[in-house]
This record gives structure tokens, sequence and C-alpha cells, in this order.
């Protein structure tokens, strides 16, 4: 059997690490590639606001699961805090394995500085080198290298001519905060990284509504693209963040479409609290089901949540995205009802006496239809009543 281990940080592992790995195996026929997150690198350490060593293991499996004949080890993040040395790592392998042949991946940097590794005479005995480029333009040093090495220590090194999809975790880290490098990722890495928000990482809108959409009854679609552009527009206005009011937006409504039923099993999941009248009605718990998920799923941070949290009923003395949130639901472009051209003039021009108007609209609409508003709209009303 041919085995080809892969180590490295992959922090987070992305396309790139994921080309590598298949241009290698195929290249050096291997039946099974082991790709080994490193726990600290002994040439480096970690950048900043990385994810902890098991959440870049579990990524790395992630990442592996799409690799025919890849597998994830987690001997090196095992080690914990002791450094880790790739010479330990090809003893242990090859006492796992005594009779098969043994590979160790390698970049260009990594062979040019081979001779200042740990042990590294013990660990050419132990195991074969495969060298990949950055590019081809590093063959020609690799291939001299490789020379130099075989001559003077008897080194075993076959040289991969193909250089993997350019790609570096660095940049993902830097693309993420910007709601970029989506393409760069696994699309299970990339919704992972959102969900924890690791690296800082801010959702590509155009994938969250890709998911909002996989969540929605197909005619809320436009009502929620609505919303977001709506809560956008308010956000530049009143000196909101706008990605902010996206992600609100997008998500306010993911949970609108279960039953009364789901919407209860979720306030069980979540530890949701509510009153007798959400229990009842249950079309109220969409808010706080949906906000609870919002957070789980995406990662949305406390603010957005409680836009999310609060958007059907408001409550008293409300953050500035609340406001946003409510106002844009409600006077979204497809809303269609009596009033609604005055009240959305009205969102960009006061945005509290809109709230006014709004909340009085929408608790004087449902006893309309015999239906109890929330005890919390009267209270918000109150409170911005008294306010102005
Ligand atoms: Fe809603
Ligand atoms: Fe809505």
């Amino acid at each position: 059997m041919v085995i080809a281990i892969y180590g490295g940080s992959f922090n987070p592992p992305h396309l790139g690490h994921v080309d590598a790995a298949r241009v290698s195996r195929e290249v050096l026929g291997a039946d099974k590639l082991i790709l080994m997150p490193a726990a600290v690198p002994p040439h480096k350490t970690l950048a900043a606001a990385s994810p902890a060593p098991a959440e870049r293991l579990y990524m790395t499996q992630l990442a592996a699961s799409a690799l025919p004949g890849a597998e994830v080890s987690a001997y090196e993040i095992d080690l914990g805090d002791k450094p880790s040395y790739t010479e330990h790592t090809a003893a242990h392998f090859r006492a796992k394995y005594p009779d098969d042949r043994l590979f160790l991946l390698i970049g260009t940097d990594m062979l040019l500085t081979f001779e200042q590794w740990y042990a590294f005479e013990k660990l050419l005995s132990l195991a074969e080198l495969a060298v990949f480029p950055r590019d081809v333009g590093e063959l020609e040093k690799i291939r001299a290298f490789a020379d130099y090495m075989r001559e003077k220590y008897g080194a075993r090194i076959t040289i991969i001519e193909k250089a993997p999809l350019p790609m570096a975790s660095s940049d993902v880290r830097e693309k993420l905060p910007l709601r970029q490098g989506r393409e760069m990722l696994p699309e299970t890495v990339y919704a992972r990284i959102i969900q924890k928000r690791h690296y800082g990482a801010k959702p590509d809108l155009v994938w969250l509504r890709e998911q909002a959409k996989t969540l929605l009854n197909p005619k809320r679609v436009p009502h929620v693209l609505g919303c977001e552009e709506t809560a956008v527009r308010l956000a530049e206005r009143w000196g909101e963040d706008p990605g902010d009011a996206a992600e609100a937006g997008i998500l306010h409504d993911i949970t609108k479409k279960l039953d009364k039923q789901e919407q209860l099993n979720l306030c069980a999941e979540y530890g949701i609290m509510m009153d007798a009248l959400e229990a009842e009605s249950g079309k109220l718990l969409h808010a706080k089901t949906g906000a609870a998920l919002a957070a789980d799923r995406f990662g949305v941070s406390d603010r957005v949540r409680s836009a999310i949290w609060w958007h059907t009923t408001g409550h008293p003395d409300m953050t500035l995205l609340e406001k946003i949130i409510y106002m844009a639901d409600y006077v979204e472009p497809n809303r269609d009802f009596e009033g609604v051209e005055a009240l959305r003039r009205l969102a960009f021009e006061d945005l509290d006496a809109a709230m006014v108007l709004g909340l009085q609209m929408s608790i004087d609409d449902l006893k309309s239809r015999g239906i109890v508003p929330h005890p919390s709209s009267q209270t918000a009303l109150d409170w911005f009543i008294k306010r102005r």
C-alpha cells in the first residue's frame, strides 16, 4: 500500500489543500491519504483568532470528506501543547504501517529548509518525500535541491510536477471578515466558519440568501429580499451597519414556515421562554425561533439576533438596528396596505415617528381582525409616545 501523509496547519483547510491532496494522491498512486493538522507547527505559531485545535481538526475532516481515499489523523493534535516533530509522526506511522510505502507531502520551502528539521536524517530513513511546487517555476530549484539531498543523504524524493491551486490560508483569513473568500473553501468548511464566525468571518450575502431560501416558503422570498433591501437603505440613512442590517433582513423569517409544533420544538431545543399568548398563537414564535436559529446556524452577532427576536412585536427602548428591521419588515416594497406609502416615507424622515405610526397601525390592524396584539407592542408604543 502507498500512504501519503499531508501535514499542515489547515487554518483553515482550503481548496488549495484539497487540490494538492488530490494531485499528490494521483501522482503517487497513493491508496491512502492522511491529512494531519498540526497542533503547534514547530516552525510557526498560529495566527491570532484561530480556532482551537479540535476545531481545525473538525474542519479538516469536513474538507477530507470530499476527497476519495482521504482520512484525517488526530495524532499531532492529540499531542496537545507538546511541540510536534515530523520525525515522531513519521516514526508513529512507520510503526503502524511497517511494510508500506510512506510518503510525506511537503512544499518547496519545507524541502529547501529540510536540513534544519529536527532529526531530519532519521526522518529520511522512515519515509519518502513528495514535494509539490507552489508554481511550476519552482521546479528547477526543487530538482536541483532534490538531487543534492539524494546524493548527500540518500533521500528518496518524488517531485510532483504540477502546482496545486495557488492559495494561502492567510489570504483566506484576510478575506473572510470582508464577506469574501467563499470561493477558496469547500462549501462545508465555509458553512462551519460562518456558523462559528472563526477568523472574524462575516457571511457572503449571496451565500446567505441561498441558505435562507432553502428554509423559506418560496412565496416569502420576495418579501425577505425586499426586507433586506429596505433594511440596508434604512441602515445607510440612519448610520447603522448595512451588513448587519442585511444579515438580519435575510434571516428574519427563516422559521416562518414551520408549524406550531415545530416552533415549540425549537423553543424547547434552544431554551426559549414564551408567554401564554406566544405559546397559544404559535405565529409570534417565529421571531424568537428565527433569532435562535440564525445565531446557532449562521453565527449572527447578539445585536443581529436581537433585531430578529423583536421584529414582530417591538419592545420599549429599541436599538437602532431593531427599529430598522421592524420597519423594513413592515414597509418593504412588496407590502401593500392602506397608508404604507406614508409610513415608508416617514421611516426615512423620522424613524421614531414611523415607529409610533407603525406600532399603532399594527395594533389597530390586529384588533380589527379579532387578534390580540402582543403586550410588547403596546408597551413599545407607549414608550415611543412618552419619549417624544
Ligand atoms: Fe416575521
Ligand atoms: Fe417578515
